[in-house]
C-alpha cells in the first residue's frame, strides 16, 4: 500500500496555514502539534449547537447550556473570606440576563470586559434568592473577525482541548483552514471495497464531517464519538494497527515448528488414561483449539484464560501427553517454586500410570540431582519437565523439546517465547493466566496471540460468598473467623500496602498480626507475610501455611496468585477500598478451593469514594472473572487497567478501548481479510512492520 502523493499534503507543517507564524507553530508544537495530521487527528472533545442557541430566558436550571449576549456588567467582588473573590458577569440578549461567576480568576478583568460579545457555555444554576447563574462556564469571544461568524456560531461547532496557549477557538479556526488544503481526493487508506461494504464515508468526508459537521447531525451522536466520520476515523486507525498485528502474527507464521504433531487413536486413549474425570464444556473446546494449533505446521501462539480454579492444568497437560505421544518433551514453567512444586506434585499423580516420566527443577535441586537430571533431558529419559520460568534461561538443553507450557505469567510469556526463539526453538507455545483480560485489550496488546478461554467451572463447586463490612463492625469478623478457626479451617487477612505509605502500611500490618496474635486469636497459630521479607522466609511462612501449621495468615499483597491451599476458606480484604477490582478478584480467588464452602469479607473504611463503593458491588455482585475484568476497565480506563502503564501498550490517537470496542473487533476481521484478498508481498509486509511500529510506538517483542 503505497500512498500517492497527495496524502504528503497531510504532511505539511502547520506554519504554512494562514495566521500561523513562527510563534505560533512554535506554541503549536510545544502540545505536539506539527503538521496537519496532527491536528486533524485530534477529536474535538465536545460540540456544541451554536446554530439554535437558547434565548437566555428560556434556561432552566439543571441544564447545561449554550448561551449568547452581551456583557452588560463586568465586576470584580471580594467576599467576607479572605483573599477569595469572585468575578461576576451579566450576560444579556433580547430576552434577558444571567449572572456568570468565576471563582479567584482576577485575571478576567482584563479578558472580559462591558460591551463585549460572548458566548458561554455551562450548567445552568438557581440561586439563593431567585434568577439564574452559571459558575465557571467555559467561555469565547465572538468578535466580528473576518470569517468568525462562519466558524464560530451558526453551526455546531468543535470544542477542543485547551493546550497550552492553543485555545479551542484558535484551534477551530486552524482546523479550519487546514481542512481547506485538503484535496477531494485525498489518499484514503481503507479500501473502497470495504468502505462500501461497511457504509463509512471517505477520509476527506470523514475528517470534514468530524471538525466542522453538516447542521443536520445529532449532538447527542456527535458527543458520543458514534456519528460515521468519527467512527471512520477510528475503525482507520483500528484498520492499521490491526494490519501491523496481522502482519506481525503472518511473519511468526513462516517459522518451521519443531516438530509436526500427529493425532491418532493411541493419543487420545493415552489422553484419557491420564483424566481424572470429565472435562468441562469450556475445557473441551479449549483443549480442542490447542489440539488443532498443534497439528499445524506452524508454532502455536495461544493464551489460556480462566479464573483461578477453572481447570486450566489438566487441560494443558492433556495437550501435553499429545506432545509426548508424539516423542516431544514438554516444559511446563510456574512463576514461583511453590507452585512448579504444585504443579509437579499434581502431574506426577496424574501421569503416574503412565509411561512419561516427570523431573522438576528449581533452585533448590541439588548439584548432584542436578547433573543427573540434564543428563537424562539431554537424552530425552525425562519427558516432562517442571521449573520455574528461569528454566529457559538456564542452559538446559532438551533432547527434542517441542511445547512449553508458561503458567500464570502473560506478561513475561512473551519474552520467554522471544527468549526460545533466540535459541532456535520454535516449540508450540500456551500462555495461561488467570487474570482475564477484557476482550479489546486482548484484541490489542495480545494481537498476534490466538485467545481460548474457559468460562465455566468444574462441577460441585460453591461460589465464594462476598459480603461487604464497615469497619466499625469488625468484631463480626473476627467473630466469623473464630468459627471458621475452630472448625479446623484456615484464613488469610489481607492488608494493603501502598507505596508512598509503604512505612506505615507495614507497620499497621505488623501490629495487625500481633493484635490478632495474642489478643483476638491467641489459642491460634498466627503468621505474618510481606514484602519486606527475605525470599526464603516468605517460602517457609507459605509452605507452613499450605501444610497448615498456620491458621491464619496475615499478608501484605504478596501472596502467590495460584497457591492452592484447599482447607483455607475466609478471605479477609482490610481497606478494601484501596484495591483494584481485578486484584480483590485475584485475592478472592485463594480460596474457594475445597469443598467447604469459602467467604470473602471485604472491610472497608467509611466514607468511600463512589468508584471505591463500585468496585466493592462488583465484588458481591459477581464471582465470574470476565465480567469483573470489563467492569474494571470501564471504570479505571485502558491506561490503568493494569495498575501501571503497560510496557508494549500502542498509543492511540483517537480510539477509546473503552468505547470503541465493536469497531476494533471490526478492524480485526477485516484486516484478515485484507491480507487473504491482497495477498501482499513479504517486502510489502516488512514495510508495512516498520512504519507499523513506529506509528503506533510499540515495544518490538516476540
Ligand atoms: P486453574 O485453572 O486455577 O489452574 P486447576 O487446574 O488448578 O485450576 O484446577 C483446579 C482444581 O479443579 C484442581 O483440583 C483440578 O483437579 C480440579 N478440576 C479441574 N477440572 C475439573 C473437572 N472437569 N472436574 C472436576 N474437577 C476438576
Ligand atoms: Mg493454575
Amino acid at each position: 500500500m503505497s500512498a500517492p502523493a497527495n496524502e504528503d499534503v497531510l504532511a505539511t507543517p502547520l506554519q504554512f496555514l494562514k495566521g500561523v507564524g513562527e510563534k505560533r507553530a512554535a506554541d503549536l508544537a510545544r502540545v505536539g502539534l506539527h503538521t496537519l495530521e496532527d491536528l486533524l487527528f485530534r477529536f474535538p472533545r465536545r460540540y456544541e449547537d451554536r446554530s439554535r442557541l437558547l434565548p437566555i430566558a428560556s434556561v432552566r436550571p439543571g441544564i447545561r447550556a449554550t448561551l449568547t449576549g452581551r456583557i452588560v456588567h463586568a465586576a470584580l467582588r471580594t467576599t467576607r473570606r479572605r483573599g477569595f473573590m469572585i468575578f461576576e458577569v451579566i450576560l444579556s440578549d433580547d430576552s434577558g440576563s444571567i449572572l456568570l461567576t468565576w471563582l479567584n480568576q482576577k485575571f478576567l478583568t482584563n479578558v472580559l470586559k462591558a460591551g463585549q460579545h460572548i458566548v458561554v457555555y455551562g450548567l445552568a444554576e438557581m440561586r439563593g434568592h431567585g434568577g439564574l447563574q452559571i459558575t465557571n462556564p467555559e467561555f469565547e469571544h465572538l468578535d466580528e473577525e473576518e470569517g468568525g461568524a462562519v466558524l464560530h456560531t451558526g453551526r455546531i461547532v468543535p470544542v477542543y482541548e485547551r493546550a497550552g496557549t492553543v485555545t479551542p477557538k484558535l484551534q477551530r479556526k486552524i482546523v479550519f483552514d487546514a481542512l481547506a488544503r485538503l484535496p477531494a481526493d485525498l489518499f484514503d487508506p481503507v479500501p473502497e471495497a470495504l468502505r462500501s461494504r461497511e457504509g463509512l464515508p471517505t477520509r476527506y468526508a470523514a475528517l470534514h464531517a468530524t471538525h466542522f459537521p453538516p447542521s443536520d447531525v445529532s449532538l447527542e451522536d456527535l458527543n458520543r464519538f458514534r456519528t460515521s466520520g468519527q467512527r471512520r476515523l477510528i475503525f482507520e486507525e483500528a484498520f492499521l494497527f490491526q494490519l501491523g498485528v496481522a502482519a506481525r502474527r503472518r511473519s511468526t507464521l513462516t517459522e518451521p515448528k519443531s516438530a509436526s504433531i500427529v493425532v491418532t487413536d493411541a493419543t487420545r486413549e493415552a489422553a484419557r488414561q491420564v483424566l481424572p474425570f470429565k472435562l468441562t464444556a469450556g475445557q473441551r473446546t479449549a483443549l480442542k483449539e490447542i489440539v488443532d494449533d498443534l497439528q499445524k505446521p506452524h508454532p502455536m501462539n495461544r493464551l489460556l484464560q480462566g479464573d483461578v480454579g477453572a481447570g486450566k492444568t489438566i487441560v494443558a497437560l492433556l495437550a501435553a501427553v499429545v506432545a509426548m505421544e508424539n516423542h516431544l518433551q514438554v516444559a511446563f514453567m510456574a512463576p514461583t517454586e511453590i507452585l512448579a512444586e504444585q504443579h509437579f506434585a499434581t502431574i506426577s499423580r496424574l501421569l503416574a500410570g503412565s509411561r512419561f516420566r516427570v523431573a522438576l527443577l528449581t533452585g533448590s535441586t541439588t548439584a548432584a540431582a542436578r547433573r543427573q537430571q540434564r543428563a537424562e533431558i539431554a537424552s530425552g529419559a525425562i519427558h516432562l519437565l517442571v521449573g520455574t520460568h528461569a528454566l529457559v534461561q538456564d542452559d538446559v538443553s532438551f533432547h527434542r523439546l517441542g511445547f512449553v507450557i508458561i503458567d500464570e505469567q502473560h506478561r513475561f510469556g512473551v519474552m520467554q517465547r522471544a527468549m526460545l526463539r533466540e535459541k532456535g526453538l520454535h516449540p508450540d507455545v500456551l500462555v495461561m493466566t488467570a487474570t482475564p483480560i477484557p476482550r479489546t485489550l486482548a484484541l490489542t496488546l495480545y494481537g498476534d496471540l490466538d485467545c481460548s478461554a474457559i468460562r465455566d467451572k468444574p462441577p460441585g463447586r460453591t461460589p465464594v460468598k462476598t459480603l461487604m463490612i464497615p469497619d466499625a463492625r469488625r468484631d463480626e469478623v473476627h467473630r466469623f473467623l473464630q468459627a471458621e478457626l475452630e472448625a479446623g479451617r484456615q484464613a488469610y487477612v489481607i492488608y494493603p500496602l501502598v507505596e508512598e505509605s509503604e512505612k506505615i502500611d507495614l507497620k499497621a500490618a505488623t501490629e495487625m498480626a500481633d493484635t490478632l496474635a495474642h489478643e483476638v486469636f491467641p489459642q491460634f497459630r498466627v503468621g505474618l507475610l510481606h514484602g519486606k521479607m527475605k525470599a526464603d522466609a516468605k517460602d517457609r511462612v507459605m509452605k507452613a501455611f499450605a501444610a497448615g501449621e498456620i491458621d491464619l495468615l496475615v499478608s501484605t499483597t504478596v501472596i502467590e496468585v495460584g497457591i492452592d491451599v484447599p482447607n483455607a476458606t475466609v478471605m479477609v480484604v482490610e481497606h478494601a477500598e484501596r484495591f483494584g477490582l481485578s486484584q480483590l478478584h485475584q485475592l478472592r480467588g485463594r480460596v474457594g478451593r475445597g469443598t467447604h464452602a469459602s467467604h470473602c469479607l471485604l472491610v472497608y473504611q467509611t466514607p468511600m469514594t463512589p468508584d471505591a463503593k463500585e468496585r466493592l458491588t462488583a465484588m458481591v455482585e459477581t464471582t465470574d472473572g470476565f465480567e469483573i475484568a470489563e467492569r474494571d476497565l470501564r471504570l479505571r480506563g485502558a491506561g490503568d487497567f493494569f495498575g501501571t502503564r503497560q510496557a508494549g501498550m500502542p498509543t492511540f490517537r483517537l480510539i477509546d478501548l473503552v468505547r470503541d470496542r465493536e469497531l476494533l473487533e471490526l478492524a480485526q476481521r477485516e484486516a484478515e481479510r485484507w491480507f487473504g484478498e491482497a495477498a501482499p508481498n513479504a517486502r510489502a509486509v516488512g514495510e508495512l512492520l516498520r512504519s507499523w511500529s513506529a506509528r503506533f510506538r510499540l515495544m518490538e517483542v516476540g
